[in-house]
């Protein structure tokens, strides 16, 4: 939402008309990013609006993601549209003739900082505003970890700075996204580190499933699960955290690793996923047990880069 919101702002200074489209609802914590009322969430009434916008616009960015199944439904759309299809994006492994152009540099720290880049290539620094500074600030705050990441490098400071310069408050953009949890939520988390979580200390591995009842329960919203998974890490030794979580249509999985152990790796081979060498997903359409089960046998073969 930020590097959409962030290009936006950039764009309409250039004079075109600009829409952008989110292939799934998003957190409420997003509010505070401007014209974040005008996007069309392709999962709820706009979509009618958010296909046609696809189908009729010349060039299509298509930012934050590198293969079409991430934008799940609106897939076939993205597909079928003659528009020119524009990649930037940060992932490994890109879907490469699924766009015409494209720039995907996964050692950049966020598509965010990507944007920023493509705003200062272009000749167009000056156009970088408040709005812009506070959609791109969004995004390189959450890829970054609050900058603690080893992608946090030079660069990301530096835009960084220049992003003050625009009067952004960014401590505003932190309380937005950081401190705006109802109670239930912090409940949810609680429950979960009690009573979900289970560490492998023989595989450095802590794995929690939150089966669809807890969600049910503690009345969880989009976002709300958010950061779960860096728990995990948390735990001293740990090498790899997985979360899985029991949503309607799949069991979805995200693994985060500390240095060298590669989850893109380990997604794409055994869940369906991808992602980043220390950040990645994936998917089960087996039950939570199974899935989880599953794992448990997978992650044996790991056994000696995880000692
Ligand atoms: P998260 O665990 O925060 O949902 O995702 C971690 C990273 O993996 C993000 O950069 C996200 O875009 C990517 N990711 C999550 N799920 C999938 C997936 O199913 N496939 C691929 N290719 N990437 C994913």
């Amino acid at each position: 939402m930020g590097s959409a919101l962030g290009l936006y702002h950039f764009l309409i200074q250039m004079g075109h008309a600009v829409t952008v489209v989110s292939p799934t609802n998003w957190p409420p914590v997003f509010s505070f990013m401007p014209a974040i009322k005008t996007v069309l969430d392709f999962e709820s009434n706009d979509k009618q609006k958010a296909i046609a916008a696809i189908k009729e616009c010349d060039i299509l960015f298509c930012l934050d993601f590198n293969v079409l199944y991430r934008t799940k439904n609106l897939a076939p759309v993205i597909e079928a549209t003659s528009s020119i299809k524009v990649l930037i994006d940060h992932h490994e492994q890109p879907q490469v003739d699924a766009f015409n152009y494209g720039v995907s540099i996964p050692a950049k720290s966020s598509t965010c900082e990507m944007v920023f880049d493509f705003i200062v290539d272009s000749g167009n620094d000056h156009l970088i505003n408040k709005d812009v500074a506070q959609c791109l600030y969004a995004g390189i705050m959450t890829d970054t970890g609050s900058f603690r990441f080893p992608s946090t490098s030079a660069s990301v400071h530096h835009a960084v700075a220049r992003l003050k310069e625009t009067g952004l408050e960014h401590w505003k953009v932190h309380e937005a996204i950081y401190d705006s949890s109802l109670e239930n939520r912090l409940r949810f988390i609680g429950h979960a580190l009690l009573n979900r979580m289970e560490v492998i200390y023989e595989y450095n591995t802590a794995i929690m499933f939150i089966p669809k009842f807890d969600l049910l329960k503690f009345n969880i919203r989009t976002g709300d699960t958010e950061g779960l998974v860096n728990y995990l890490l948390s735990i001293q030794g740990i090498k790899i955290g997985a979360l899985v979580i029991d949503r309607d249509e799949e069991r979805k999985w995200s693994f985060r690793s500390k240095g060298e152990i590669d989850v893109n790796a380990f997604a794409r081979k055994h869940f369906e996923g991808g992602g980043h060498v220390n950040a990645a997903g994936g998917r089960s359409s087996a039950s939570l047990d199974e899935t989880v089960k599953h794992f448990k046998e997978v992650i044996k073969l790991y056994q000696r880069e995880l000692q």
